[in-house]
């Protein structure tokens, strides 16, 4: 039976059997299908592994069972999963992009992306989503035949979900998507709102276990406010760390249940009957109804206010602007301190870009490091004391 009968596709789905392909032409293998074989290509990557060591919000140090990039990518695969089976999706592509949508991420979360975007702006800039795509497909190197993980065309476009038209102007088949503002697959798009949900319910929950977010000004967010009240009812003495958990599975379902109705209701309503026809909508298929919208605005702010912008996160950002600029100055000013494994490709990097060519190289390394490792390198080069060790 062909793949997509076994799967039970909506004809707007992406079927492996009608995928662009890959970049390089591979022997495929019998016993799993594209996209399945681009998760287990992305497991087995080594940026796949170094999203243990890299801070979701909170830079690692801090002892206890607090999310990570890796922890977080893995929500978000499973929830993506879900969503993708309900709407009759494939479930093995929206996990093959969202297990590998962070993989750009830097060290130090987003302080250590703006940080290093700054160091770059006269050499292209820096931009997670970018990176990822550029790990899978330049980075990674393990493979006799290509660099990179020679993923499926769909995964990869499933990665880049915004981009300036400059940058997109080198991204050739999958910059060309976005140059002729095409959408992104649903598979994509649904991964997109995953991250959305996972990150907002795990923030709240860690924000809430690390004490920077107070129980009263949470309660005042409707959203929280309702699943707690149900909560409460299920026990009449249930832990604070029951009530917690209870509440942020009600609301996850919540979030959920709104972005499968929601969505089912516009691809009735555009009635796409194939993936061109999803890509060729004026507006993504995939979102959450006005009312979720509304009630998740007061969630982001106070977000922002209480939990990114305290001062412990404060501080991790200063530290990553020290750490990531210190590193990357004196990596254009002496290319001999990067590893030596690195020194051939600068050479050649900057005989065909010149300062340009020493920064991506530099900014490759950088992006691969986990907290932990950059910070083993910025006391090696500087000798600093002070710099915590993790
Ligand atoms: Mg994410």
């Amino acid at each position: 039976m062909a793949q997509d009968a076994i799967e039970n596709l909506a004809p707007y789905a992406a079927s492996a059997a009608l995928s662009r392909g890959r970049q390089y032409t591979e022997e495929e293998d019998s016993r799993r299908h594209l996209y399945q074989r681009d998760c287990d290509r992305i497991i087995h990557a080594a940026a796949f592994r170094c999203l243990e060591g890299k801070a979701q919000v909170m830079v690692n140090h801090v002892a206890g069972s607090f999310r990570t990039r890796l922890t977080h990518s893995m929500e978000v695969a499973r929830l993506s999963r879900a969503l993708a089976r309900t709407l009759r999706l494939n479930e093995d592509l929206a996990e093959a992009i969202a297990l590998a949508h962070d993989l750009g991420h830097t060290p130090f979360s987003h302080p250590g992306e703006d940080a290093l975007d700054r160091c770059m702006k006269d050499y292209g800039g820096f931009e997670h989503n970018v990176q990822s795509l550029r790990v899978v497909d330049k980075l990674e190197h393990k493979y006799a035949q290509f660099r990179g993980l020679n993923l499926s065309f769909e995964t990869r476009d499933g990665l880049l979900k915004r981009c300036a038209r400059d940058i997109a102007e080198n991204l050739g088949d999958v910059g060309a998507r976005v140059l002729r503002g095409e959408r992104a697959t649903l598979e994509a798009q649904i991964v997109n709102l995953a991250d959305h949900i996972s990150y907002t319910n795990h923030d709240l929950d860690d924000g809430l276990r690390l004490g920077f977010l107070e129980l009263a000004e949470v309660q005042e967010l409707e959203l929280f406010a309702r699943a707690w009240q149900e909560a409460s009812k299920l026990a009449p003495d249930l832990s604070r760390h029951c009530l917690l958990h209870e509440t942020n599975r009600r609301m996850i379902d919540r979030m959920m249940n709104d972005l499968i109705v929601t969505t089912r209701t516009r691809i009735e309503k555009a009635a796409p009957d194939s993936l061109e026809a999803v890509r060729t909508q004026d507006e993504d298929l995939a979102g959450f109804s006005a009312e979720m919208r509304h009630a998740l605005a007061p969630v982001t702010q106070l977000l922002h206010r209480r939990y990114y912008d305290h001062f412990e996160l404060v501080r991790t950002r200063e530290m990553a602007v020290r750490v990531i600029e210190g590193l990357f100055g004196s990596f254009m000013d002496c290319p001999k301190l990067l590893p030596g494994d690195l020194h051939e490709r600068v050479q050649i990097k900057q005989e065909a870009h010149g300062d340009a060519g020493c920064a991506r190289v530099a900014a490759d390394y950088i992006a691969s490091l986990s907290d932990r490792a950059i910070l083993a390198e910025y006391r090696k080069v500087f000798g600093v004391p002070g710099i915590p060790e993790l």
